[in-house]
């Protein structure tokens, strides 16, 4: 990453170095094949971290370090939950275009604080004595991105790759793999889950060495991480759409669309 070469010798190299990560890139860019170029979802993500609300003030009740909540204007949507025993992470997100979120987020910590008191300074409590309270140096923001999901035959198509010369067993795991939205909670749940069918895959391989167990892996990972991939889409737009305050006693899925979920179900496992 600084620029430096360092030279180790492995049977398999796993490129798990996250959103941006340099393996995917060369694996991919080698081959010609599609690598997927990040897709940005309209949406900027802020996050802060505070202390709990004193006891007795506006909002106190809600923000105890038990509960958590989620709060929405039909666009601009904040949700919030326990850090630790003393302290609340609030997740800010609103639709941006591309060139304005880049420049906020460069601006840095204040400036986007600033923006998060505009946008819902006079929300109900505890969203302004959340924000309020919130050290701009606890804040950060980031445009939000995913990738299309990518098929088996990528995979295949790199073993033969200039990265892949002299190392035929090179593989993709997290973010680096499927990127995906933050809204549904499964970027690193996947992830971990990767790690788990991955480990399982290597210790069986035998004779035949890693290879063909990396092709299992991947055939697993991309059907099972590539419908998160899509309902993390989906669930983005949902959330910043007046659906997401639609009145109703019914789920989130629920408004998601029947469209939607047969699409996610029936991904189709060479995608790109
Ligand atoms: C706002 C937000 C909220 C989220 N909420 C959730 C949630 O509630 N639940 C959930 O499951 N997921 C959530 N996620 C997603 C989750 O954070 C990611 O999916 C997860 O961190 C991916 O793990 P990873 O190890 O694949 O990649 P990363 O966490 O990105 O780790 C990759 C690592 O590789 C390192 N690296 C990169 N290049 C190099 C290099 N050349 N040399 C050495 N090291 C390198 C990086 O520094 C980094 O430490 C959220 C994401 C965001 C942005």
């Amino acid at each position: 990453r600084e620029g430096c070469t360092i030279c180790h010798t492995s049977d398999v190299l796993i490129g798990c170095d996250g959103i941006n990560g340099s393996v995917r890139k060369q694996l991919l860019d080698d081959t010609g094949h599609a690598s997927s170029p990040l897709q940005y979802l309209g949406v900027l993500v802020m996050l802060g971290i505070t202390g709990n609300l004193p006891e007795g003030s506006p909002g106190a009740d809600i923000a105890d370090g038990k509960s958590a909540l989620q709060m929405s204007d039909g666009k601009t949507r904040l949700f919030a939950m326990p850090f630790d025993n003393c302290q609340t992470m609030w997740q800010l997100s609103f639709p941006m275009d591309l060139d304005v979120a880049q420049k906020l987020s460069q601006e840095g910590p204040a400036a986007l604080l600033a923006e998060a008191l505009r946008r819902c300074g006079a929300w109900a409590p505890p969203v302004p004595q959340l924000l309020h309270s919130t050290d701009s140096s606890l804040v950060s923001g980031y445009p939000a991105y995913d990738r299309d999901v990518l098929g088996p035959a990528a995979f295949s198509a790199a073993a033969g790759s200039k990265l892949a010369t002299g190392l035929p067993a090179v593989t993709l795991l997290g973010d680096a793999a499927h990127p995906m939205s933050p809204f549904k909670g499964q970027g690193a749940n996947q992830a971990l889950m990767d790690a788990v069918v991955l480990a399982k895959e290597l210790c069986l391989c035998g004779a035949e060495g890693p290879v063909p167990a990396l092709r299992r892996y991947e055939a697993e990972m991309l059907q099972r991480s590539g419908k998160k991939v899509l309902a993390s889409r989906d669930v983005s737009s949902l959330l910043h759409s007046e659906l997401a305050i639609g009145e109703g006693d019914k789920t989130r899925s629920s408004f998601v669309g029947k469209a939607n979920l047969e699409r996610t179900e029936s991904l189709p496992l060479n995608a790109v």
